[in-house]
C-alpha cells in the first residue's frame, strides 16, 4: 500500500517500516529519503513507539486554501497562496497530548493534509514537485483563535508547544488533490471535505513556497483546513482522518 511509518523500537533505535494490512510493519533498512530496502522482519505495532514522520527545520502552512473555510473566517478568496510558519517545536506525534496554554481560552483544531519534503529544493517548477516529495501525512494545525484575532498576525496563535500534531503514516503514490479529509472530535465528525476543494493544488503550493525559501528534507508543508473548525477542551480526543493515509489521534489536556 506504499504506507510508511517512523518509530522507535525497544532498543531505542529509530527505524522506518512499511505498514502491512494487519497494522504491523516490515522493517526497512537504509535511508528512507534516499536508498532503502524493505526487509522481511515483522515489527509489531504495539511493541514500538510511533514517531512523527520527520524532524523538520520548519513547518510551512497554507492559510485559507479551501473556499468554505475562507468564508467562515470572513476572508476573501486569496489570489496567491497565503503562507505562514509554525516552529518545529510545535511537533508532537500520534497519541501525543495537545496542551491548552493559559494564555488562550479558544484553542481550535484544523484538520489538514501535510506534505513531507524529500530533498533540499529551492525555486522549483511545478513539474519538478512530485519527485521532491517523500509522501503525504495527517496534520492538525492547532490554533489559539482568540490570540490569532487579538494579535492581528498569527505567530503566537500558531506556535505554542504541542500545536503541531503530525503522522502517523506517510503515504506514497497517491493523488493528494483528491482525498477525503475528516476531523473527529470525541468520535463526532466536525470537518468533512475533500482536497479536490483546494484553492491552490499541491504542485502550485510547493513550487510557490520553494520560490520564497529553501526547503530541506523532512520539512513539512501543511495545505490548509476546510470549514467546520471549533474549540477543543481538556479531555477531548481529536482525530484527523485522510483517505488512503490513516488517522492521527491526539488527546487534549
Ligand atoms: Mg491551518
Amino acid at each position: 500500500m506504499s504506507k510508511y511509518v517512523r518509530y522507535k523500537n525497544a532498543e531505542n533505535e529509530i527505524k522506518w517500516g512499511l505498514v502491512g494490512n494487519d497494522g504491523n510493519f516490515l522493517e526497512i533498512e537504509g535511508d528512507m529519503f534516499t536508498q532503502y530496502n524493505i526487509t522481511d522482519k515483522i515489527v509489531e505495532a504495539d511493541n514500538v513507539q510511533i514517531l512523527p514522520p520527520s524532524e523538520p527545520t520548519k513547518i510551512v502552512c497554507m492559510g485559507l486554501n479551501y473556499s468554505d473555510h475562507a468564508a467562515e473566517m470572513g476572508f476573501a478568496i486569496p489570489e496567491e497562496p497565503v503562507i505562514f510558519i509554525k516552529p518545529a517545536t510545535t511537533i508532537i506525534g500520534h497519541g501525543g497530548k495537545i496542551v491548552i496554554p493559559q494564555q488562550s481560552s479558544q484553542v481550535e483544531f484544523e484538520a489538514e493534509l501535510a506534505i513531507v519534503i524529500k530533498n533540499e529544493i529551492n525555486d522549483i517548477d511545478e513539474d519538478e514537485v512530485m519527485d521532491n516529495i517523500l509522501g503525504f501525512t495527517c496534520f492538525n494545525d492547532v490554533t489559539a483563535r482568540d490570540l490569532q484575532k487579538k494579535d492581528g498576525q498569527w505567530t503566537r496563535a500558531k506556535s505554542f508547544n504541542t500545536f503541531g500534531p503530525v503522522g502517523p503514516f506517510v503515504r506514497k503514490n497517491i493523488d493528494p488533490d483528491n482525498l477525503d479529509i475528516r476531523l473527529l472530535l470525541n468520535g463526532e465528525v466536525k470537518q468533512n471535505s475533500n482536497t479536490s476543494k483546494f484553492i491552490f493544488k499541491t504542485k502550485k503550493i510547493v513550487s510557490f513556497i520553494s520560490s520564497v525559501m529553501t526547503l530541506y528534507r523532512g520539512d513539512i508543508i501543511s495545505t490548509g483546513t476546510p470549514a467546520g473548525i471549533s474549540a477543543l477542551k481538556k479531555g477531548d480526543v481529536v482525530e484527523v482522518e485522510i483517505e488512503g493515509i490513516g488517522k492521527l489521534t491526539n488527546f487534549v489536556e
